[in-house]
């Protein structure tokens, strides 16, 4: 069977030829099986309750699905995701935007934003510094980031990357350019534990973090 760009299913993965057809189940089975948190056992168990699912139901988690990857773009101002030019939040006049809280994901903002009492606005990387990874600068937003702290209006920054190596290296890197410019630059406290990512925190353990967090 040809799938996805005319890619043909063979054993475990889309390869080009092969002559194994596969069924429509076992294609859902292991497109689900990439999402993260997904094994063979929970995609299976997915895939099936799909399957006996209503059609409306399951259209609509497709259509979802694809207008979060069509209509989804990055805010002008911050890089979050977002309909418009600019997000919600960017938008938001009660906003203080004279703090930029820096974070390494979508995710670790809508954290913030679940804890309910952070009032500045954000930065999203959409990553952090690995160069392991091959991951370096140019691959995040730091260009954006700079450009709004050397704005004016700006008072402090305030790293919130994760508490990890690669976490701690990005924000070395970020107070390393920022530093010539005059801000409070701020690292969240050591509430967290070392090694974790902010989206499993809860919203006790971040805004402790964020209560307590030091200059950098
Ligand atoms: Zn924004």
């Amino acid at each position: 069977m040809t799938g996805i760009e005319g890619r043909q299913w063979s054993g475990r993965s889309w390869q080009l030829g092969g002559d194994k057809p596969a069924g429509l189940l076992d294609r859902l089975q292991t497109m689900l099986e990439l999402l993260p948190g997904v094994g063979p056992k929970s995609a299976e168990r997915i895939a099936h309750h799909l399957l006996a699912a209503p059609t409306e139901e399951v259209l609509e988690l497709a259509e979802a699905l694809r207008a979060v990857k069509e209509r989804l773009r990055r805010c002008a101002v911050c890089c979050a995701p977002t309909e418009e030019e600019r997000c919600g939040i960017c938008q938001d006049g009660r906003r203080d935007g004279s703090v930029i809280c820096v974070v390494e994901q979508p995710r670790d903002l809508s954290a913030f934003e679940r804890m309910g009492t952070f009032r500045g606005l954000y930065h999203v990387l959409h990553g952090r510094l690995a160069p392991l990874e091959g991951v370096g600068p140019d691959r995040l937003t730091i260009d954006g980031l700079v450009a709004r702290a050397r704005g004016g209006d700006v008072r402090e920054v305030i790293l919130a990357t994760n508490p990890t190596l690669e976490g701690d290296g990005t924000a070395l890197y970020i107070a390393g350019l920022v530093a010539h410019l005059g801000l409070r630059i701020t690292r969240l406290a050591r509430g967290l534990p070392a090694g974790s990512v902010l989206e499993f925190a809860n919203s006790q353990m971040l805004a402790d973090a964020l209560e307590g967090r030091n200059t950098f």
